[in-house]
């Protein structure tokens, strides 16, 4: 059967529909760009052009796993964060508009003289790979806990041509000497409750449960990295992590329990709360 691009498209976003999709046009539209190996724009101006049998079961193969509720993200290979094309694999997490907020909040809070950056739990290297880019003199070390997850970051660096950058393996702290002190720690750590009901719908279902559930109501990697920040962070360095929603008011007395001062809280792009820093003073 011979199918231009216009009804294809037109019969996935059908399909997408029906189970549910709420970005059916997107899903369509991203997934054909892919076994095309096409920009978008082509798809707008070549509505017309019969899609060959191979580029179609290629393309219903990638449809299937999508009807299931995969991530495009996973199906693709890929991400867009920062305008960085990243590698993204089921063992990370797959980056989020939002967490783009955290790398504003560390950028406005850099001093001219800075030097440099610790993202902990680093996953597809987003965070850090979003920083290196922007500031080339920074030294910024990107780790995670999960070989595969370091392979992955490390990979994102050579194909986003950043050189600052340096991924290590290991339990959040673990592979940093306590000699290196650090002008701003950022961390996205896992931080939803085990017994949240967000976890059985969407995209998550298929993210690794390791980067998105922790202990005490999804607090205790927060509180981890709150706790043993102060030993790694310049005087006057901060700290800022992603959050929940429903966490900014909890973790910025717990911000202020462990000695940071200047504990505030930024809304991402929705208007909720999502990012938490706090400042390291000594002798304050
Ligand atoms: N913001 C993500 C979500 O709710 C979770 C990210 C995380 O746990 N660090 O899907």
């Amino acid at each position: 059967m011979s199918l231009s691009i216009e009804a294809l498209l037109k019969r996935s976003i059908q399909s997408l529909i029906l189970e549910g999709s709420d970005s059916p046009q997107v899903d369509a539209a991203v997934l054909l760009c892919h076994v095309l190996d096409k920009p978008r724009s082509y798809l707008l101006t070549w509505p017309e052009k019969i899609v060959s049998d191979e580029e179609l079961g290629n393309f219903n193969a990638l449809l299937e796993r999508r009807l299931t509720g995969e991530p495009i993200a996973y199906i693709v290979g890929y991400r867009e964060f920062w305008s960085l094309p990243l590698k993204v694999s089921p063992t990370t997490l797959i980056p989020r508009p939002d967490t783009e907020r955290l790398v504003e909040v560390a950028l406005d809070h850099l001093t001219p003289n800075a030097q440099s950056i610790l993202d902990l739990g680093t996953g597809t290297g987003a965070i850090a790979l979003a920083i290196a880019s922007e500031m080339p003199t920074l030294n910024v070390i990107g780790v995670d806990y999960q070989d595969d997850a370091v392979e992955l970051a490390k990979g994102n660096a050579k194909i986003n041509h950043i050189n600052n950058v340096e991924f290590r393996q290991g339990s959040w702290f673990e592979p940093i000497s306590l000699s290196d002190k650090f002008d701003i720690i950022v961390s996205n750590p896992p931080y939803i409750d085990g017994n949240d009901p967000h976890l059985s719908e969407g995209d998550v279902r298929f993210e690794p449960q390791t980067a998105l559930v922790a202990e005490q109501n999804g607090f205790s990697d927060l509180i981890h990295i709150m706790q043993h920040g102060r030993e790694y962070l310049l005087n006057g360095g901060w700290l800022m992590m992603e959050h929940g929603f429903e966490q900014g008011e909890q973790l910025r007395h717990f911000f202020e329990e462990h000695g940071y001062i200047n504990v505030k809280t930024e809304q991402d792009y929705a208007g909720n709360d999502r990012v938490t820093l706090g400042q390291w003073v000594v002798d304050n």
